[in-house]
């Protein structure tokens, strides 16, 4: 988002030159440079020998299953925002996430930072957000997500992953 007016004091941003970042609004009352910044969000596949923990949201894809995700919190670094969304959307504890690579999603300003984690303990709670959470095969998953281009690209490098670590 580009800001116009200043969130603190509702002014209107001047343009101060930043000499590595060309112009950037700048309110003066605040002394705040408002840089042009995507909005973070992560996406998780859990696994848990050959399962994958998965949501069906139908607000967000009708007809798919999808990976577990959500908007970083300020004041939370990344891999405390998986572990966090997987408790908050399944019950589920998860451990060692491991970054898998990002997207950037023009139309909503996002920037989707992709993570494969491995279940710890618990058992599926389904939270108010979601429809349905469960576990599914890793070799079906891909068939049901239709809609939803990210996480399956996220299951594959999640498939790749498993196959190195096998071999
Ligand atoms: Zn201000």
């Amino acid at each position: 988002m580009k800001f116009k007016y200043c969130p603190i004091c509702g002014g209107k941003l001047q343009e101060k030159y930043s000499y590595d970042e060309g112009g950037v609004p700048y309110c003066p009352v605040d002394d705040v440079m408002y840089f042009d910044t995507p909005t973070p969000c992560i996406i998780v596949a859990v696994i848990r020998d050959n399962m994958l923990l998965m949501l069906k949201q139908s607000y967000t894809f009708k007809n798919s299953n999808v990976l577990v995700s959500g908007y970083v919190n300020t004041g939370e670094i990344v891999e405390e925002t998986v572990l966090r969304e997987v408790k908050e959307e399944t019950g589920i504890i998860a451990g060692q996430p491991k970054y898998l690579g990002s997207y950037y999603l023009d139309s909503k300003e996002i920037i989707m930072l992709t993570f494969m984690a491995h279940y710890e303990s618990g058992e599926v709670i389904e939270s108010e957000e979601v429809d349905w959470a469960g576990w599914i095969c890793i070799d079906d998953a891909l068939n049901e997500m239709a809609e939803d281009k990210i996480g399956k690209s996220v299951v594959k490098k999640v498939i790749e992953e498993i196959k190195n670590t096998n071999n």
